[in-house]
């Protein structure tokens, strides 16, 4: 045998370490079943730092399985950078597998925004024979709730808000089968063991629970009621988006006369109301589910209250397989406009709500998953055929942005109006979501909160704060 070839065959091991968008998108369940796949040995691992594999094997199977990762990822991972070192093999391991995460070192800037449903989950959803049939809160590791149940990283179950919900048996089957879509799916439940469904009426009495909570809530919003909706990142107000008379009551109750309200449908309604192109349709069904602003057609069929004179409509697809299930009983659009009154962060638990919503909501549709920060719905529109944020919330915040430079750790305040904070660490930058106008004692209580919370939550300690020292600007 000649050197090269025997060369091949003894084992070597590298070590991999992943940054990016890979926590809380299924990478470890993906990286064990290709290292298993390939009959490598060693073992994933998720860290503050990013995501971090050991394995080891022959040297052109090692090779075979760093030129297929990148290639292969889940669909939601995104791969800013991917470090490759060989180490001494270690050869007394038998198999892959996925080991307890590290929860010190220092940390990098990614955190998992929250993720519509995914196709998989959908088609359960709506399946008879599925288990979790119609179950309001399924999601597997490609979709579910991310950052607004996460308390630190890196993206474990116990460290998040589902921590409140010990898995049963069948779903631990699936936690731990390596060929099941639920393999280490950290946000993993089911009706027997998850977050339950239930209705409250305007004075916080228990009304209804599960299914019949469901079909009160779609009878409510059909007689013209106003219902306050436990969502992703907080409260929304839902009312018909047809019926005239239920918006204007919300426009009185909110005081909000003239701003337009965004508006919850599935893909087939889109082609009533807008024009929508395929770079508008992409922002559409983006996982984000952002508000998209369109244009809109003449003979939309919304209540004029929805959007007074103005040629645009914000629609938005469903976040979360609850507002799916919402708007298949309801049957057309609804309105989903912001659990506040003008300018506030929205509301995020319960008792919050029932405070900040009275006489705004006739009903309260929860669910017992806590909300860890407020996430308002992202609102875009297209601008010289690019994407345009104009509100960063729920689904990108607190997705990185790559610097250019890097950059001490720097934390900076943020404008006075339409305020969020940010934090500059290394070659990356965060941006909290956005957290309302600075003059609203709430939104300034939040954005204190925010100051403290994100160096804490990321474990960087910020050198320099950088603030606009207007002498009428709160956050100086
Ligand atoms: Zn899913
Ligand atoms: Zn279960």
């Amino acid at each position: 045998m000649q050197a090269g070839a025997y060369q091949k065959h003894i084992p070597q091991r590298m070590r991999m370490l992943l940054q990016g968008r890979v926590q809380g998108v299924g990478m470890r369940p993906f990286v064990c079943r290709l290292a298993q796949e390939l009959g490598l040995n060693g073992w994933v691992n998720n860290t503050p730092q990013g995501v971090i594999i050991e394995a080891e094997g022959p040297a052109a199977t090692l090779a075979l399985f760093a030129g297929r990762l990148p290639q292969e990822l889940p669909p939601q991972a995104r791969l800013s950078a991917c470090t490759t070192t060989t180490i001494p093999a270690a050869g007394s391991e038998q198999g892959f597998h996925i080991q307890h995460s590290h929860t010190s070192g220092a940390p990098s800037l990614d955190a998992p925004p929250d993720l519509a449903a995914c196709p998989a989950c959908l088609s359960e959803l709506f399946d008879p024979g599925d288990r979790r049939h119609r179950y309001p809160f399924l999601s597997c590791s490609h979709c579910g709730p991310r950052y607004s149940i996460l308390r630190a990283l890196p993206f474990d179950r116990e460290r998040t808000s589902m921590a409140a919900f010990p898995l049963c048996a069948a779903c631990l089957a699936e936690y731990q089968n390596p060929a099941d879509r639920r393999f280490h799916a950290q946000t993993v439940c089911c009706p027997d063991c998850g977050p339950r469904l239930a209705l409250w009426d305007a004075d916080g009495h228990p009304q209804a629970s599960r299914e019949t909570a469901l079909a009160q809530a779609v009878a409510q919003l059909r007689a013209g009621r106003i219902l306050a909706l436990k969502g992703v990142g907080g409260f929304q107000l839902l009312a018909d988006a047809a019926n005239q008379a239920a918006l204007l009551e919300l426009r009185r109750r909110k005081h909000r006369p003239h701003k337009p309200f965004a508006v919850l449908v599935d893909v087939p309604m889109t082609r009533g109301l807008c024009h929508v192109d395929d770079d508008e349709m992409n922002l559409l069904v983006d996982p984000a589910a952002p508000i998209v602003l369109l244009r809109r057609l003449p003979q939309a069929g919304v209540a004029e209250a929805v959007a007074p004179a103005l040629p645009w409509l914000g629609l938005m697809l469903p976040a979360s397989p609850l507002h799916h299930l919402l708007l298949r009983d309801f049957g057309a659009p609804l309105v989903a406009t912001s659990g506040n009154l003008g300018g506030e962060p929205i509301a995020i638990d319960e008792q919050e709500a029932l405070t900040r919503l009275n006489g705004i909501a006739d009903g309260y549709l929860l669910h017992d998953r806590a909300i860890l920060r407020p996430l308002d719905d992202s609102l875009l529109r297209m601008a010289a055929r690019r994407p345009l944020l104009l509100r960063r919330a729920r689904g990108y915040a607190p997705s990185p942005i790559a610097l250019a430079e890097p950059l001490p750790p720097v934390l900076a305040v943020g404008g006075h109006l339409k305020n969020t904070v940010g934090l500059a660490h290394g070659r990356s930058a965060v941006l909290s979501q956005h957290l309302g106008d600075l003059d609203d004692a709430l939104s300034l209580s939040q954005c204190r909160d925010t100051l403290l919370e994100l160096p804490r939550f990321y474990g960087v300690q910020a050198r320099a704060v950088a603030c606009d020292a207007h002498p009428d600007y709160a956050g100086h």
